[in-house]
């Protein structure tokens, strides 16, 4: 079997016991990068060879020693470009340092290597606001591998990379994991530092990792969590063993299937694939329980104010003067922020910031930022509340499986309103993840995969994982 098809684990076995080199994992990626990148896309860049002197010296005795990951376009990696799919940055920044993810993956012995294509600054759900590259779902490629880690989540099923890193806003990981049938999980907000991923919205981002499977995303969680003074926002909290107990199961555990995700708008095939899967963890002697989450009506309107405001704040530092390109002889400083910015920003993302810069201006501030942050907490206490019931919450990532490309270029409403059932965890800062449950078959005949969703409180990414590990087994993976 291929190197580049299986998993950490299974690839650390062989590395320890000496039957293989990591510059044999690198060889066989590289075979199938030249064999596939050009129909996937799902790489914006990679050097090979660095990689390779990398694994020469890779320490085969730490966790994830000789592991080569893919890297959103997002997270900065020392002497390599980092572009967030943007004009902006393209061909004009070279990371100068090393995001506190990538220095823990390598203390880890990981080989951080190439660079996943990504929505622009994270802005999307299809991958095609990329302004510089397509990427298409490896499953169908008439059709999208979902944003914005699209390139992430189609490197890892395409099989060539072992696992990547995402990032997660409104549902970044979890989404593009479900559309293209890989374990796909969001840390709670303060269990990994953000220092290094260039910040979208900072009291929603987070980063984690895209794998083949859910003891793989263990793997990688160990190896990325934990406080980094760099981050004010990361939890002082010790690092449990991720990997401990995954194979404890869920017999006696109580599942919530909250009501407003179950409703009206779900395609049908994709919710038989997420009954199945709930009817298999019921098997396994969880017991399921109806919940209400009733602000989640809410939710789509009250992201779309705040991740806007705070991109509107965090972008801003992009101005043609300190980072990415700036226009030539401009008339004067304004011209030059101003054209900079023009040519620089795609649609997607001129979209937002007049949206954020429009919801945080004097006299609307009340009436919409102020509203949507009363409305957030109100999200976050209809978790709190279900929690005291419930060790965790199941339901679809996405209402339909992935989209054809270009089918809703031209609609970012719609686009917004397909984001209803991940972004909540967001907002409330709690864990979740998507696994692999079943595939619907297309229009045309092709086979999509479609993901269960499941939902932890705040810092209970142990027992997430371990449920995820019981779904994946009712899955047959
Ligand atoms: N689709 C959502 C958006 O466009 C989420 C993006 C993300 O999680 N980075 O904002």
């Amino acid at each position: 079997m291929s190197l580049s098809t299986q998993s950490i684990s299974s690839l650390r076995q062989q590395l320890t016991s000496g039957d293989i080199q990591p510059s044999d994992i690198l060889d066989s990626l590289a075979e199938s990068i030249t064999s596939q990148n050009d129909s996937i896309g799902a790489y914006l860049s990679h050097d090979l060879d660095a990689a390779k002197q990398e694994a020469n010296q890779a320490d085969l005795s730490q966790p994830l020693g000789g592991i080569p990951i893919a890297i959103k376009d997002n997270i900065n990696v020392k002497d390599q470009p980092c572009t967030c799919g943007s004009k902006f940055l393209d061909g004009a920044y070279q990371s100068p340092y090393d995001a506190t993810v990538i220095s823990k993956l390598r203390a880890a012995g990981a080989i951080p290597f190439g660079r996943a294509n990504m929505d622009e600054f994270a802005m999307g759900s299809t991958t095609e606001n990329s302004a510089l590259g397509s990427t298409c779902n490896p499953n169908d490629i008439t059709r999208a591998p979902g944003g914005s880690s699209g390139g992430s989540a189609a490197a890892v099923a395409s099989q060539t990379a072992i696992a990547a890193l995402g990032s997660d806003t409104g549902g970044s990981i979890r989404q593009p994991a479900s559309h293209c049938g890989v374990v796909g999980l969001k840390p709670s907000y303060g269990r990994v530092s953000r220092y290094g991923l260039v910040a979208f919205a900072s009291s929603l981002d987070q980063i984690g990792p895209l794998t083949q499977n859910v003891e793989d995303a263990a793997l990688i969680l160990n190896a990325i969590s934990g406080y980094d003074s760099s981050d004010s926002t990361s939890l002082a909290q010790d690092v449990p063993d991720f990997t401990q107990g995954l194979d404890q199961g869920v017999a006696g555990m109580k599942l919530g299937l909250p009501k407003e995700y179950f409703g009206e708008g779900i395609d049908p095939s994709v919710r038989e694939q997420v009954d199945q899967a709930i009817a298999g963890l019921e098997s396994a002697g969880a017991e399921m329980v109806e919940i209400s989450l009733p602000h989640t009506e809410y939710a789509v309107a009250t992201y779309y104010i705040i991740a806007p405001a705070e991109a509107s704040s965090n972008l801003s530092r992009f101005d043609g003067v300190r980072y990415g390109n700036r226009v030539d002889q401009p008339d004067d400083i304004l011209d030059l922020y101003r054209r900079s910015r023009e040519q620089g920003f795609g649609p997607e993302v001129k979209r937002r910031i007049i949206l954020g810069t429009y919801v945080l201006s004097s006299g609307y501030y009340d009436a919409y930022y102020n509203r949507a942050q009363k409305v957030r907490t109100l999200i976050r206490q209809d978790f709190q509340n279900a929690y005291q019931n419930v060790d965790a919450i199941l339901s679809p990532v996405t209402p339909s499986a992935a989209p054809l490309l270009g089918s809703d270029r031209d609609n970012p409403l719609q686009q917004y309103l397909a984001d209803i059932y991940t972004l909540s965890a967001n907002l409330a800062g709690i864990c979740g993840i998507s696994v692999p449950c079943g595939k619907v078959t297309s229009e045309s005949g092709s086979q999509l995969p479609v993901g269960l969703q499941i939902l932890g409180p705040h810092m209970g990414e142990q027992k997430l994982l371990q449920i995820a590990r019981a779904a994946e087994i009712q899955a047959g993976n």
